[in-house]
């Protein structure tokens, strides 16, 4: 795996010989984290096979498509 100098983001140099993140080969959908808002406290959650709010520690459990928006970094 290759690291590219210009983004961080790691790629397969066996696979690309440039950075298919910088030349648009790949969309930076990686970069998309799926939130909801946290109904005990108005904090953010975040999936890891229920919902847990970064904040308060209050999980749901229902499934990963129960997000409320999208986050990009
Ligand atoms: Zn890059
Ligand atoms: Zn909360």
């Amino acid at each position: 795996m290759q690291m590219c100098p210009d983004c961080d983001r790691v790629y397969d140099e066996s696979e690309y010989s440039r950075c298919p993140y910088c030349s648009g080969e790949l969309s930076m959908e990686t970069g998309e984290t799926k939130v909801k808002n946290c109904p005990n406290c108005g904090g953010i959650m975040y999936w890891d096979d229920e919902w847990l709010c970064s904040n308060c520690d209050h999980t749901i459990d229902t499934d990963e498509d129960d997000y409320d928006f999208i986050a990009v970094d």
